[in-house]
Protein backbone atom coordinates (compact mmCIF):
# COMPACT_ATOMS: atom_id res chain seq x y z
CA UNK A 1 0.00 0.00 0.00
CA UNK A 2 1.09 3.33 -0.78
CA UNK A 3 0.10 5.98 1.51
CA UNK A 4 1.07 9.75 1.74
CA UNK A 5 2.07 10.54 5.30
CA UNK A 6 3.49 14.20 4.55
CA UNK A 7 3.63 17.19 1.83
CA UNK A 8 5.70 14.93 -1.12
CA UNK A 9 6.32 11.79 1.27
CA UNK A 10 5.12 8.61 0.35
CA UNK A 11 5.23 5.66 2.60
CA UNK A 12 5.38 2.30 0.44
CA UNK A 13 4.87 -0.25 2.84
CA UNK A 14 7.04 -3.36 0.97
CA UNK A 15 6.37 -7.43 1.76
CA UNK A 16 9.25 -9.32 3.40
CA UNK A 17 7.74 -12.82 3.04
CA UNK A 18 8.43 -15.57 5.52
CA UNK A 19 9.95 -12.88 7.65
CA UNK A 20 9.22 -11.75 11.10
CA UNK A 21 9.72 -8.16 10.38
CA UNK A 22 6.81 -8.46 7.79
CA UNK A 23 7.34 -5.93 5.73
CA UNK A 24 9.65 -2.39 5.38
CA UNK A 25 8.59 1.10 4.98
CA UNK A 26 10.07 2.22 2.23
CA UNK A 27 9.70 6.39 1.70
CA UNK A 28 9.72 8.03 -1.58
CA UNK A 29 10.31 11.83 -1.30
CA UNK A 30 8.98 13.51 -4.37
CA UNK A 31 9.96 16.73 -6.14
CA UNK A 32 12.19 18.45 -8.80
CA UNK A 33 14.71 15.46 -7.77
CA UNK A 34 12.90 12.34 -5.71
CA UNK A 35 14.60 10.56 -2.78
CA UNK A 36 13.85 6.72 -1.77
CA UNK A 37 14.81 6.29 1.70
CA UNK A 38 15.74 2.37 1.88
CA UNK A 39 14.54 -0.56 -0.59
CA UNK A 40 13.30 -4.19 0.81
CA UNK A 41 15.54 -6.81 0.64
CA UNK A 42 16.82 -8.18 -2.68
CA UNK A 43 13.68 -10.81 -3.75
CA UNK A 44 11.06 -10.09 -6.24
CA UNK A 45 8.20 -9.24 -4.25
CA UNK A 46 10.31 -6.11 -2.76
CA UNK A 47 11.05 -5.36 -6.62
CA UNK A 48 7.42 -5.52 -7.78
CA UNK A 49 6.30 -3.90 -4.87
CA UNK A 50 8.49 -0.61 -5.05
CA UNK A 51 8.34 -0.56 -9.04
CA UNK A 52 4.23 -0.46 -8.50
CA UNK A 53 4.75 2.50 -6.15
CA UNK A 54 7.36 4.13 -8.93
CA UNK A 55 4.37 3.34 -11.19
CA UNK A 56 1.59 5.09 -9.34
CA UNK A 57 3.85 7.77 -8.44
CA UNK A 58 4.86 8.60 -12.10
CA UNK A 59 8.33 8.26 -10.80
CA UNK A 60 11.38 6.99 -13.45
CA UNK A 61 14.64 7.97 -11.97
CA UNK A 62 15.32 8.50 -8.26
CA UNK A 63 18.27 9.23 -5.84
CA UNK A 64 18.61 6.89 -2.77
CA UNK A 65 19.39 7.18 1.01
CA UNK A 66 20.45 3.56 3.07
CA UNK A 67 20.04 4.10 6.19
CA UNK A 68 21.87 1.13 7.54
CA UNK A 69 23.75 -2.10 6.07
CA UNK A 70 20.74 -4.65 6.74
CA UNK A 71 19.84 -6.45 3.41
CA UNK A 72 16.08 -5.97 4.14
CA UNK A 73 17.16 -1.69 3.70
CA UNK A 74 19.58 -2.16 0.88
CA UNK A 75 19.12 -5.32 -1.06
CA UNK A 76 17.82 -3.40 -3.74
CA UNK A 77 19.71 -0.56 -4.25
CA UNK A 78 21.73 -1.49 -6.86
CA UNK A 79 18.14 -2.38 -8.90
CA UNK A 80 16.32 0.97 -8.10
CA UNK A 81 19.97 3.50 -9.06
CA UNK A 82 20.20 4.50 -12.76
CA UNK A 83 23.05 6.09 -14.08
CA UNK A 84 21.72 9.90 -13.33
CA UNK A 85 21.16 8.59 -9.37
CA UNK A 86 23.21 9.69 -6.44
CA UNK A 87 23.02 6.63 -3.88
CA UNK A 88 24.10 8.45 -0.08
CA UNK A 89 25.08 6.07 3.23
CA UNK A 90 26.93 6.93 5.72
CA UNK A 91 30.78 5.56 5.19
CA UNK A 92 30.98 3.08 8.02
CA UNK A 93 27.82 1.24 6.80
CA UNK A 94 28.82 1.92 3.17
CA UNK A 95 31.95 0.02 3.08
CA UNK A 96 29.85 -2.88 4.75
CA UNK A 97 27.38 -2.92 2.70
CA UNK A 98 30.23 -3.79 -0.02
CA UNK A 99 31.79 -6.00 1.57
CA UNK A 100 29.00 -8.15 2.42
CA UNK A 101 28.16 -9.15 -1.12
CA UNK A 102 31.11 -11.44 -0.80
CA UNK A 103 31.99 -14.05 0.91
CA UNK A 104 34.63 -13.50 3.30
CA UNK A 105 32.12 -10.55 5.10
CA UNK A 106 29.73 -13.55 5.98
CA UNK A 107 32.87 -15.91 7.24
CA UNK A 108 33.99 -12.98 9.47
CA UNK A 109 31.04 -12.59 10.99
CA UNK A 110 30.34 -16.44 11.36
CA UNK A 111 33.74 -16.30 13.62
CA UNK A 112 33.18 -13.73 15.29
CA UNK A 113 29.80 -15.23 16.47
CA UNK A 114 31.82 -18.52 16.83
CA UNK A 115 34.26 -16.88 19.42
CA UNK A 116 31.13 -15.90 21.26
CA UNK A 117 30.52 -19.07 21.47
CA UNK A 118 28.24 -19.81 18.78
CA UNK A 119 28.27 -23.30 17.78
CA UNK A 120 30.70 -23.61 14.52
CA UNK A 121 29.13 -25.61 12.14
CA UNK A 122 25.36 -23.97 12.89
CA UNK A 123 24.90 -21.34 10.37
CA UNK A 124 27.20 -19.07 8.95
CA UNK A 125 28.81 -20.60 6.20
CA UNK A 126 25.24 -21.56 5.09
CA UNK A 127 24.40 -18.99 2.18
CA UNK A 128 20.81 -19.83 2.56
CA UNK A 129 20.13 -19.21 6.51
CA UNK A 130 20.80 -15.50 6.96
CA UNK A 131 18.31 -13.33 4.99
CA UNK A 132 20.88 -10.76 5.17
CA UNK A 133 22.97 -13.01 3.58
CA UNK A 134 20.39 -14.61 1.16
CA UNK A 135 18.71 -11.21 -0.19
CA UNK A 136 21.91 -9.34 -0.02
CA UNK A 137 22.31 -6.70 -3.22
CA UNK A 138 24.46 -7.82 -6.53
CA UNK A 139 27.57 -5.87 -7.38
CA UNK A 140 29.88 -2.98 -6.23
CA UNK A 141 27.57 0.13 -5.27
CA UNK A 142 29.23 3.27 -6.27
CA UNK A 143 28.10 5.46 -2.58
CA UNK A 144 28.30 8.92 -2.38
CA UNK A 145 28.93 9.05 1.49
CA UNK A 146 27.06 11.81 4.00
CA UNK A 147 28.64 13.08 7.60
CA UNK A 148 26.71 14.44 10.60
CA UNK A 149 25.13 17.46 9.88
CA UNK A 150 25.43 17.51 6.00
CA UNK A 151 21.65 18.34 4.52
CA UNK A 152 20.06 17.04 1.73
CA UNK A 153 17.35 19.12 -0.10
CA UNK A 154 14.78 17.04 -1.23
CA UNK A 155 10.52 17.94 -1.90
CA UNK A 156 11.07 21.40 -0.08
CA UNK A 157 12.23 19.36 2.91
CA UNK A 158 15.96 20.24 4.35
CA UNK A 159 17.08 16.53 5.84
CA UNK A 160 20.28 16.77 8.23
CA UNK A 161 22.04 14.26 8.59
CA UNK A 162 21.95 12.29 11.64
CA UNK A 163 24.63 9.42 12.93
CA UNK A 164 22.94 6.93 15.06
CA UNK A 165 24.94 4.26 15.79
CA UNK A 166 24.07 1.11 17.28
CA UNK A 167 21.38 -0.93 15.71
CA UNK A 168 24.50 -1.01 12.84
CA UNK A 169 28.06 1.18 13.91
CA UNK A 170 27.03 3.68 10.69
CA UNK A 171 23.05 3.96 10.89
CA UNK A 172 22.11 6.93 9.72
CA UNK A 173 18.49 9.21 10.13
CA UNK A 174 17.29 12.33 8.28
CA UNK A 175 15.48 15.21 9.95
CA UNK A 176 14.06 18.02 9.23
CA UNK A 177 14.53 20.55 12.38
CA UNK A 178 12.04 23.16 10.57
CA UNK A 179 8.95 20.61 9.53
CA UNK A 180 10.24 18.49 13.04
CA UNK A 181 10.25 15.41 10.71
CA UNK A 182 13.02 12.56 10.97
CA UNK A 183 13.21 9.44 9.22
CA UNK A 184 14.59 7.09 11.94
CA UNK A 185 15.98 3.55 10.21
CA UNK A 186 15.57 0.92 12.42
CA UNK A 187 17.23 3.25 15.62
CA UNK A 188 13.95 3.67 17.16
CA UNK A 189 11.17 1.61 16.39
CA UNK A 190 7.48 1.65 17.77
CA UNK A 191 6.29 -2.41 17.64
CA UNK A 192 9.36 -3.92 18.23
CA UNK A 193 12.58 -3.04 19.97
CA UNK A 194 15.36 -2.68 17.55
CA UNK A 195 17.94 -5.47 17.37
CA UNK A 196 21.53 -4.66 18.88
CA UNK A 197 23.90 -7.06 17.79
CA UNK A 198 27.78 -7.09 17.54
CA UNK A 199 28.93 -5.76 14.05
CA UNK A 200 32.44 -5.97 12.32
CA UNK A 201 34.38 -3.17 13.49
CA UNK A 202 32.34 -2.58 16.50
CA UNK A 203 32.52 -4.26 20.09
CA UNK A 204 30.17 -1.79 22.54
CA UNK A 205 26.85 -1.49 20.27
CA UNK A 206 24.49 -1.40 23.02
CA UNK A 207 26.33 1.69 24.20
CA UNK A 208 27.04 3.65 20.98
CA UNK A 209 23.05 2.33 20.98
CA UNK A 210 21.94 3.86 24.08
CA UNK A 211 24.24 7.52 23.53
CA UNK A 212 22.21 7.66 20.22
CA UNK A 213 19.10 7.41 21.93
CA UNK A 214 19.89 10.14 24.01
CA UNK A 215 21.78 12.73 21.10
CA UNK A 216 17.83 12.13 19.08
CA UNK A 217 16.02 12.46 22.47
CA UNK A 218 17.81 16.00 22.28
CA UNK A 219 16.16 16.99 19.05
CA UNK A 220 12.61 18.29 18.87
CA UNK A 221 10.62 15.69 16.41
CA UNK A 222 7.26 15.52 15.71
CA UNK A 223 6.73 12.89 13.46
CA UNK A 224 9.49 9.73 13.57
CA UNK A 225 9.02 8.22 10.39
CA UNK A 226 10.23 4.47 11.07
CA UNK A 227 11.04 1.71 8.82
CA UNK A 228 9.07 -0.77 10.56
CA UNK A 229 5.26 -0.62 11.55
CA UNK A 230 3.93 2.32 11.83
CA UNK A 231 5.10 6.36 12.42
CA UNK A 232 5.69 7.29 16.30
CA UNK A 233 4.29 10.72 17.54
CA UNK A 234 5.38 10.32 21.10
CA UNK A 235 9.31 9.46 20.17
CA UNK A 236 10.11 10.40 23.54
CA UNK A 237 8.19 8.37 25.67
CA UNK A 238 9.11 5.32 23.30
CA UNK A 239 12.69 6.39 23.53
CA UNK A 240 11.76 5.69 27.68
CA UNK A 241 10.72 2.28 26.86
CA UNK A 242 13.52 1.36 24.95
CA UNK A 243 16.00 2.27 27.55
CA UNK A 244 14.06 0.63 30.13
CA UNK A 245 13.81 -2.43 28.24
CA UNK A 246 17.95 -2.39 27.74
CA UNK A 247 18.07 -1.76 31.93
CA UNK A 248 15.89 -4.93 32.32
CA UNK A 249 17.83 -6.66 29.99
CA UNK A 250 21.10 -5.81 31.63
CA UNK A 251 19.79 -6.66 34.98
CA UNK A 252 18.70 -10.34 33.53
CA UNK A 253 21.61 -10.73 31.93
CA UNK A 254 23.37 -10.32 35.24
CA UNK A 255 21.76 -13.11 37.20
CA UNK A 256 21.85 -15.54 34.02
CA UNK A 257 25.37 -15.31 34.47
CA UNK A 258 25.33 -15.82 38.49
CA UNK A 259 29.26 -17.12 39.32
CA UNK A 260 29.71 -19.86 36.19
CA UNK A 261 32.00 -19.05 33.28
CA UNK A 262 29.03 -18.48 30.63
CA UNK A 263 29.22 -17.82 26.76
CA UNK A 264 27.17 -15.69 24.98
CA UNK A 265 25.71 -18.12 23.21
CA UNK A 266 24.78 -19.84 26.85
CA UNK A 267 23.23 -16.47 28.34
CA UNK A 268 21.04 -16.45 24.96
CA UNK A 269 19.53 -19.68 26.10
CA UNK A 270 18.60 -18.73 28.96
CA UNK A 271 16.88 -15.18 28.70
CA UNK A 272 13.44 -14.95 27.91
CA UNK A 273 12.24 -13.97 24.28
CA UNK A 274 8.91 -13.26 22.91
CA UNK A 275 8.96 -15.67 19.94
CA UNK A 276 6.30 -18.66 19.08
CA UNK A 277 8.52 -21.48 20.18
CA UNK A 278 7.93 -24.00 22.58
CA UNK A 279 12.23 -23.61 23.97
CA UNK A 280 15.23 -22.73 23.22
CA UNK A 281 16.35 -25.78 20.24
CA UNK A 282 12.79 -25.10 18.75
CA UNK A 283 14.22 -21.51 17.71
CA UNK A 284 14.80 -20.81 13.96
CA UNK A 285 18.38 -20.82 13.14
CA UNK A 286 18.30 -17.27 12.48
CA UNK A 287 16.10 -15.99 15.37
CA UNK A 288 19.01 -18.10 17.09
CA UNK A 289 21.84 -15.87 15.38
CA UNK A 290 19.55 -12.78 16.33
CA UNK A 291 19.29 -13.72 19.84
CA UNK A 292 22.93 -14.25 20.19
CA UNK A 293 23.50 -11.03 18.80
CA UNK A 294 21.49 -9.49 21.57
CA UNK A 295 22.90 -11.16 24.33
CA UNK A 296 26.34 -10.06 23.56
CA UNK A 297 25.48 -6.76 22.96
CA UNK A 298 24.64 -6.79 26.77
CA UNK A 299 27.59 -8.76 27.92
CA UNK A 300 29.86 -6.43 25.93
CA UNK A 301 28.28 -3.25 27.52
CA UNK A 302 28.19 -5.08 30.95
CA UNK A 303 31.82 -6.12 30.68
CA UNK A 304 33.24 -2.33 29.44
CA UNK A 305 31.64 -0.78 31.92
CA UNK A 306 33.18 -2.94 34.27
CA UNK A 307 30.47 -5.01 35.81
CA UNK A 308 31.09 -8.70 34.71
CA UNK A 309 34.32 -9.96 34.15
CA UNK A 310 35.43 -11.78 30.43
CA UNK A 311 38.05 -14.78 29.76
CA UNK A 312 39.21 -16.12 26.69
CA UNK A 313 39.26 -19.74 26.44
CA UNK A 314 40.77 -21.85 23.53
CA UNK A 315 39.42 -18.78 21.23
CA UNK A 316 36.29 -18.30 23.19
CA UNK A 317 34.66 -15.64 25.76
CA UNK A 318 33.43 -16.36 28.71
CA UNK A 319 31.83 -14.23 30.96
CA UNK A 320 30.76 -14.31 34.86
CA UNK A 321 29.19 -12.07 37.30
ZN1 LIG B 1 18.08 -3.08 10.53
Amino acid sequence: MLTKVAENIYKKAVPLPNNPLREINAYIITGEKNLLIDTGFNRPECEEALKSAFTELGIESTDLFITHLHSDHCGLVTKFATEKSTIFAGETDGELINFEAGNLYWRMLDDLFIKYGFPKAAFGRNTDIHPGRKYCHEGRVDFTYVEEGQVLYYGGYELEVVATPGHTPGHMCLYDRKKKIMFGGDHILGTITPNICIELSCENPLQDYLNSLKKVEKLDVKLLLTSHGTPIEDMYGRIKELIGHHEERLAEVVQILGDEWKTAYMVARDMTWEIDCKDWDDFPAPQKWFATGEAISHLQYLYFSGSISREEKNGVYYYKK
